[in-house]
């Protein structure tokens, strides 16, 4: 090994120190969260660099990616950068596959996938073209293909087989690839052509792989493959906190590597993020997991202040504490971006942007998640805008917003209708609405469709004034219209997230309208909403020093610290999610989410669940605290009692 420059070596105990000069050869890191993991990886990989040594870093996410390349950008000379690849490995297989195949092209439109999907039959699949591709997805990232995909006797099965030959030849025949053949034409290019391999392995005498508990068998196997020339691979990561099983992730492969003779393994023990109690309370809720082989841990920071509890009646009265919450820490003189809330399910978001921009605290929703411009969360509030009265002229039925909902739900009319009704209101000086019933329609499904409107506004005009608040006017529109059917059924809604559930996001606005006792008055919430995030997209672009909290599920918030976290919506349905198989992957999420606080941590559990009646979640319950727990205040007739810190007490 070349001299060692010691700029990258102060800070770190000793086994941190050996693994960040470890030389040659494997090595593994297993170590829990906030024992600085990701400090080594940073650290080594500089000091690799700054010996003049090309190396490839690979992370889970695009952000960890970045975050860890400002880093090192703060570490290195511009020369020593160019040496280093940060990359997640999605990237890098991109950038491989651009350059090796000229015909490549990545299919990235979920309308389009879904498209193809029905194009070659996945609709007589079970649960449509959307079930079809997930299981597509899961069998590639167990590392299966058409080709060495084995159908079981099960006539099920042999369908799938069919139909997913079918899929990947519409495909071919368009030259596309979709995300996760990313990974599997790479991993094959790899084993295929030595010639193309070798190349690229030669371009990194290193490799350091984040996070890798949640690598699948196809990763891993791109992976070693560019390593298997030097052996110069050291993998790091916690299967405490592996949240992937779901997309096969593959920790069998992680532990064989850290087995093997050959291979060094540094385990760190001490985490350096959590104060004591915070630790204690993580550590209290991973124990449950029985399966597990636990890392010793040693605290290195005080015990703190107890993680608190608090138990409320819904996510309004949840966003609004936290939001007295955050305040209170603000005016004390806390950064909001010390702040996080983070949460099980990108539906779980809206109730603190709406309550959060009421308040004016600035926020950061890190998910791809403007909830209010989901599709079907868009319909509802476009029945909404066409039902309440203009806050200036007090009059409502906009033509605006009648036009905008002709075929929300799909009434099959025309699609140039709209432009016709504009132009026959107008000739006949009257209001588009006005005009519905005796409209020339230009073809027959046109006429059917505008009369079934009519017929529905006509009952919802007369709804409207019996609803007592805003919740009520949305399960009208919701029942009259047969909204949710509609959305059950419509094809351009599939997206590619762990929350699709769209019927959830209606329920979340129905309850959420609850809130407000008119339309306008949540209309008027929601626009605070759109009008804060255009704000931060404007303060964005003007490279403004924003300071915001942070919005995140716990998936999006691996790897990744505050000061103080709000861990929110405790709660059975919501975490362990109602939909959950895998009760001990749940469990890691809630570690996940436990362990990003340094100084504070807020727990909390709601009563209330969009339509349904929750309980404290069985992660909290089973550690025997829930009784120790006040009943859920009710905000509207009891005086607001102090929130309550227990579990600081119970873990002595
Ligand atoms: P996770 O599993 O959550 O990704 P990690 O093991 O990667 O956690 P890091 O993010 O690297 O942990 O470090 C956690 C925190 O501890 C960071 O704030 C880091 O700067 C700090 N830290 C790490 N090592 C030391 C050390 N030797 N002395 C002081 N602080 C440290
Ligand atoms: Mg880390």
């Amino acid at each position: 090994m070349a001299s060692v420059n010691s700029r990258f070596l102060s800070g770190l105990n000793d086994i941190q120190l050996a693994a960040v000069l470890h030389d040659e050869g494997p090595c593994a890191v297993f170590a829990g969260p906030g024992s600085g993991k990701t400090r080594v990886v940073t650290l080594r990989a500089a000091r690799i660099a700054s010996q003049g040594i090309p190396l490839l870093v690979t992370t889970f996410t695009t952000e960890a990616a970045h975050e860890m390349e400002a880093r090192l950008n703060g570490m290195l000379s511009v020369g020593e950068m160019k040496l280093i690849t940060v990359s997640t490995l999605h990237a890098l297989c991109l950038r491989v596959l651009k350059a090796e195949l000229p015909a490549f092209k990545l299919l990235t439109d979920p309308h389009q996938q879904r498209s193809l999907a029905d194009l070659a039959g996945a609709r007589d699949i079970e649960g449509g073209s959307k079930a079809f591709l997930s299981q597509v997805s899961l069998a590639k990232n167990m590392g299966s293909t058409h080709k060495s995909y084995k159908p079981d006797d099960s006539g099920g099965d042999r369908e799938f087989a069919r139909t997913w030959r079918a899929y990947e030849k519409v495909k071919a025949e368009r030259g596309l690839f979709d995300f996760d053949d990313l990974i599997l034409a790479v991993r094959d290019l790899f084993a295929g052509n030595e010639q193309v391999r070798s190349r690229y392995a030669n371009e990194f005498k290193f490799i350091i792989v984040d996070e890798c508990q949640d690598m699948n068998g196809p990763q891993f196997a791109i992976t070693l493959s560019l390593g298997r020339d030097h052996r110069n691979v050291m993998l790091v990561g916690d299967l405490d906190q592996s949240l992937y099983a779901f997309r096969g992730a593959d920790a069998t492969t992680f532990r064989a590597f850290a087995n093997h003779p050959t291979t060094r393994v540094f385990e760190l023990s001490h985490n350096y993020r959590s104060t004591q109690s915070i630790m204690q309370f993580a550590d209290s809720l991973i124990r449950q997991d029985t399966n597990r082989h636990p890392l010793p841990f040693q605290a290195t920071r005080d015990e703190g202040l107890p993680v608190r509890w608090l138990r409320l009646n819904d996510a309004d009265d949840e966003a609004e504490e936290t939001a007295q919450e955050i305040l209170s820490l603000h005016n004390a003189g806390m950064p909001f971006s010390d702040i996080a809330v983070l949460f099980r399910v990108n539906a779980q978001s809206e109730a603190f942007e709406r309550i959060f921009a009421a308040h004016e605290i600035p926020f950061a929703s890190k998910q791809d998640g403007d909830f209010y411009a989901r599709r079907e969360v868009q319909g509802l509030i476009t029945y909404l805008q066409y039902l309440a009265p203009d806050e200036h002229t007090q009059t409502a039925y906009a033509d605006e917003w009648l036009l905008a909902l002709l075929n929300v739900p799909d009434r099959k009319i025309h699609r140039d209708v709209p432009q016709q009704l504009i132009h026959v209101a107008q000739l006949r000086g009257r209001r588009v609405r006005e005009i519905l019933s005796d409209f020339p329609a230009p073809d027959l499904r046109s006429f059917k469709g505008i009369k079934l409107l009519a017929d529905q506004l006509a009952q919802l005009e007369a709804a409207v004034p019996q609803c007592t608040n805003a919740g009520h006017v949305i399960a009208k529109v919701r029942s009259i219209t047969g909204y949710d059917r509609w959305i059950q059924h419509d094809p351009r809604g599939v997206r590619e997230q762990e929350d699709d559930d769209r019927i959830v996001n209606i329920a979340r606005v129905e309850e959420a309208a609850s809130h407000y006792n008119t339309a306008a008055d949540y209309l008027k919430a929601v626009r605070m909403v759109r009008d804060a995030k255009q704000k931060r997209r404007k303060d964005r672009r003007a490279h403004k020093q924003l300071d915001e909290v942070t919005l995140v599920t716990g998936h999006g918030a691996k790897g990744l610290e505050w000061k103080v976290v709000f861990a929110v919506g405790w709660s059975e349905f919501i975490l362990p999610h109602r939909k959950a198989v895998n009760y001990d992957e749940e469990r890691r999420i809630a570690y996940v989410i436990a362990t990003r606080a340094r100084d504070r941590l807020y727990v909390s559990s709601i009563d209330r669940w969009n339509d349904a009646i929750t309980a404290p979640s069985r992660f909290l319950t089973d550690l025997n605290l829930v009784s120790a727990l006040p009943p859920p205040r009710d905000s509207a007739n009891t005086p607001a009692e102090q929130p309550n810190s227990l579990l600081g007490g119970l873990f002595d």
